[in-house]
């Protein structure tokens, strides 16, 4: 059933890449995992699938990363931070040279943030070159520094009275979503957060179609004659799959901060991650197999995610453990009790963390044991399975509570807060491009 790897160029460009660069560098957040048969590679892939059953990677929402922003740590020079994010010391170089033409570095402050653009698409399979490096020296005057076409750096500083507004754009998607985002003049780095936001929700793979539509609200930043400079946070998305609408609001906490919901009011950030250990390949699947040791067809109630001996194992959500026990074929063995009749169990472990008793609450995210391959394993492996009011459930296919509900005042708020975003989108046209956005945004 498993089609063989076929991404173009670009696209495994794209993602060995990322994966080249940050796999080394980078503890890569919770719920993030490489699954085995076709990763998702590229903004390209997100396209009309061809019948294909393959299994998505999750963790799209790191291998998109067209534009970042990184923030300067004590003791770091533009150097140290540009090669902490996988930039080569040449390009570093040139870089700094070309910074210090228009801004003394020793200024750099600890905590400011830098923002750095990839040029996402001409990656050569390990690296992916650095086009733009950007940073505010106050609210009207940056510094950028660019690539040029003939791989030189310039630095600019920008010195205008700047603004936010809102931009929007929509399309349908004739063949791939990437094609309709670009027609729309839909900047890379906000589709790359838009994917980002559904990648919970929308199997990219195979749940776009020939007719789909995208919508997406985003701010940035423009100067007082109307030049959009940045790209900021997008405010709305919507993507209508198959005719039913998935919207989503960012809507602003108590803490400033913005979180986003569903129309319904439900958070996006779900109660329990689908892979449980970072860097996972996905090496057996929930469904009927045939058993490597036992040598006869069963029922598989799990999911395998095949990673190194000693990978810490993460509890897919907050819960009590239940269970810790050498529990037979599983060998060591622990189960957690979720909210809402859901329990998550993970087998094989070589040991267990050290405080992982049962009674004790766990939080999402936190290690409760290590992989191994104790029990009936032919090798090491996390052996993942989701229950359901204790039955066993496809971790991959069971659609997972949302971790947030809006209720009462916050939900009142969040329905006033979802009505004004509605008719600012209503009232906005489509942003063409960064270039020419000022033509169409409003003021
Ligand atoms: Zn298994």
């Amino acid at each position: 059933m498993e089609k063989s790897l076929q991404p173009g160029w670009l696209l495994y460009a794209f993602a060995g890449s990322f994966i080249g660069i940050f796999a080394t560098l980078m503890v890569p957040s919770a719920g993030i995992a490489t699954f085995a048969p076709t990763p998702l590679t590229s903004l390209r892939d997100i396209a009309v699938p061809e019948p294909d059953p393959a299994t998505w990677a999750d963790n799209i929402r790191d291998l998109l990363r067209a534009a970042e922003t990184v923030t300067v740590q004590q003791g770091d020079t533009l150097t140290d931070v540009l090669a902490k994010n996988g930039v080569d010391r040449t390009t570093a170089f040139n870089v700094v040279e070309a910074v210090r033409e228009v801004y003394n570095l020793k200024r750099l402050q600890v905590g400011q943030e830098l923002r750095l653009a990839y040029d996402a698409l001409a990656g050569n399979g390990t690296s992916t070159p650095l086009t733009e490096v950007n940073f505010d020296v106050d609210a009207a005057h940056s510094v950028t520094v660019s690539r040029q076409g003939d791989g030189t750096f310039t630095a600019k500083e920008i010195l205008a009275e700047t603004h936010k507004e809102f931009a929007r754009s929509s399309g349908v998607i004739a063949s791939t979503l990437f094609e309709s985002a670009q027609e729309q003049g839909l900047p890379l780095d906000v589709l790359t957060s838009m994917v980002k936001l559904f990648s919970y929700d929308v199997d990219f793979q195979r749940d776009i179609q020939k007719g789909d539509s995208f919508e997406v609200m985003y701010e940035h930043t423009v100067t007082d004659d109307g030049k959009p400079v940045r790209n900021l946070d997008i405010r709305y998305a919507s993507m209508t799959l198959s005719g039913s609408p998935l919207k989503f609001y960012a809507f602003k906490q108590d803490d400033g901060s913005y979180e986003f919901y569903n129309d319904k009011g439900e958070g996006i950030r779900k109660a329990l991650l689908r892979t449980p250990v970072n860097g996972a390949i996905l090496t057996s699947g929930f469904g009927m197999r045939r058993h490597p040791i036992l040598g006869y067809s069963l029922v598989h109630k799990g999911v395998d995610f095949g990673v190194p001996a000693g990978t810490p194992i993460m509890a897919a959500g907050d819960g009590v453990i239940e269970k810790r026990e050498v529990n037979g074929g599983y060998g060591n063995y622990i189960r957690v009790r979720h909210a809402s009749g859901y329990s998550t169990a993970y087998a094989h472990m070589s040991r267990f963390a050290p405080d992982a008793a049962v009674g004790k609450r766990v939080r999402q995210g936190e290690v409760i044991g290590y992989v191994g391959s104790t029990g009936r394993a032919t090798g090491p492996h996390l052996h993942f399975e989701v229950l359901v009011n204790m039955k066993q459930v496809s971790p991959m296919s069971v659609k997972f509570p949302s971790a947030q509900k809006l209720e009462g005042a916050s939900l009142n708020r969040f329905r006033q807060a979802k009505n004004d975003t509605d008719n600012m989108f209503t009232s906005l046209g489509n942003a063409k491009s960064l270039s020419n956005a000022s033509d169409t945004s409003p003021r």
